[in-house]
């Protein structure tokens, strides 16, 4: 069930064929988001776990994408990827099926951290 959902995924985000291309000079930070989770309920924030990125999908669309804050924080951050909302995001995979985020994140509340995924990757701000 878990390989339909990404082989689904993967149709509906394309994989990431760009990621390849650059060879960055600096030392990459550390994998930090191994994989995606997808699911077709949204979780309560209890049941969302550290490092781990959690995709909802509603009749095979993605809608959400939730996760704790990298900073450690503890908060559980949701982003809208739904192009019908104001400020949306929009989620690529990786072939080692980890996640890239666009645009970055920026915690206007609380902890305030700024940061890129890139694949499966914390790039601070
Ligand atoms: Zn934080």
């Amino acid at each position: 069930m878990i390989k339909i959902l990404k082989n689904i995924f993967q149709l509906l985000f394309g994989v990431d064929s760009k990621s390849k291309r650059k060879k960055t000079k600096y030392k990459k930070p550390p994998i930090y988001f191994e994989s995606v989770t997808v699911v077709n309920k949204t979780p309560s924030n209890h049941e969302v776990l550290d490092r781990v990125f959690i995709v909802v999908t509603f009749q095979c669309k993605p809608i959400w994408a939730l996760f704790r804050c990298p900073c450690g924080c503890q908060h559980v951050i949701s982003l809208s990827l739904q192009r019908i909302h104001k400020t949306f995001w929009k989620v690529n995979l990786n072939k080692e099926q980890r996640p890239t985020l666009n645009p970055s994140v920026w915690q206007i509340e609380k902890c305030h951290s700024h940061f890129w995924v890139k694949d499966g990757r914390i790039y601070w701000v």
